[in-house]
């Protein structure tokens, strides 16, 4: 295949009218946006007869939505010779929903080390691959990347037909702030790890993005809630779905509801607002309320750091026992 020459880490977009026209790159063509791949293409030299350019296409599938897979993801995936997925069960749905009769091969967690070398060869002999995961934007917490730094490596052509992504819809839908985000993907199974790992993003001046499990998600807002101080937050649920559901409140509440209600059902992302003016240094909340808890019981020290502070009296208290070690 054809390479995409200046290792530019991207595929590169060339005009045509320089000598290298890159034909056969996804990128090849000199109009500010693509072309709508849904639409029969001009006849161009190494397109073929799908309208494709040779490469590796990560394509982006609904979350939960079929009707959200985007026109050129659906020409994109008609057009490849060959497509790859994590389960071919979930992508032999969506292919089958849509007429699409190219049967996905896996690629995954398990197994990439095996196959990212017959990708590499088939891209090389200058055919059209996708990528897709079982839901969103491949790559994202999901699997694709050491394939792309091997293609990029080779210079072979990368391009992407983006579309849903969990992460981006739970920010939007959060109505925190979207200007400066941080996306965490999944915290660390072990608390002391999560903990750790909060602990780090606490001075960020970010919104944060989580991917979380419904089995640890009170778990995990309870550890935000202390380590990020009590902010205001949102719980995305289910997106794109029947029962979507996006609960917004402070961190200490939706954790006192996911742990009394028990774990949600469904796929979720935890979004959480920047610091907050003003908002008090979880750090030196628990410093105080360690002096205070020297000389006072767990209700009187919440008491006088409430007093002292305007802070709810109800997450002192929490706060407290879990300082005395009675809430672990
Ligand atoms: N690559 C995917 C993307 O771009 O959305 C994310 C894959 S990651 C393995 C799966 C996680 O994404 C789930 O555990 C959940 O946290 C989140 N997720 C995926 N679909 C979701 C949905 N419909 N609603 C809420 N969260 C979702």
């Amino acid at each position: 295949m054809k390479r995409t020459g200046a290792r530019t880490g991207a595929a590169r977009v060339t005009s045509g009218r320089n000598g290298d026209s890159g034909r056969r790159e996804p990128n090849r063509f000199p109009s500010a946006s693509k072309p709508d791949l849904a639409l029969p293409l001009p006849a161009a030299a190494g397109v073929g007869e799908t309208g494709l350019a040779p490469g590796l296409y990560l394509v982006a599938t609904p979350i939960g939505n079929l009707g959200d897979v985007s026109l050129r993801a659906l020409a994109v995936l008609r057009g490849v010779e060959r497509i790859y997925c994590e389960d071919t069960r979930v992508t032999a749905k969506l292919l089958a929903r849509y007429g699409i009769s190219t049967r996905p091969d896996r690629y995954h967690d398990h197994n990439a080390e095996e196959v990212r070398p017959a990708i590499l060869a088939a891209l090389r002999r200058g055919e059209r691959v996708a990528l897709v995961s079982d839901a969103g934007t491949p790559l994202v917490s999901d699997p694709g990347y050491k394939l792309v730094r091997a293609a990029i490596a080779e210079d072979l052509a990368v391009t992407a037909a983006p579309g849903p992504s969990a992460a981006l819809t739970a920010l939007i839908l959060s109505g925190l702030p979207p200007d400066t985000f941080l996306f965490a993907g999944f915290l660390p199974p072990r608390r002391a790890a999560r903990r750790r790992a909060l602990g780090g993003w606490a001075a960020l001046e970010a919104t944060l993005v989580f991917f979380e499990g419904a089995p640890r998600l009170a778990e995990a807002l309870a550890d935000m809630t202390e380590l990020l101080g009590n902010r205001a937050a949102a719980v995305a649920r289910e997106l794109t779905k029947l029962h979507e559901e996006v609960r917004r409140g402070r961190l200490a509440d939706l954790a006192a509801h996911y742990r009394d209600m028990g774990p949600p059902r469904g796929e979720i992302v935890i979004v959480v607002g920047p610091p907050e003016p003003g908002a008090p240094d979880p750090a030196e909340i628990d410093k105080r309320l360690r002096a205070a808890l020297a000389e006072l019981g767990v209700r009187d020290a919440a008491a006088r750091l409430a007093a002292e502070t305007g802070l709810p009296r109800g997450d002192l208290y929490r706060r407290a026992l879990a300082i005395r070690g009675d809430a672990k």
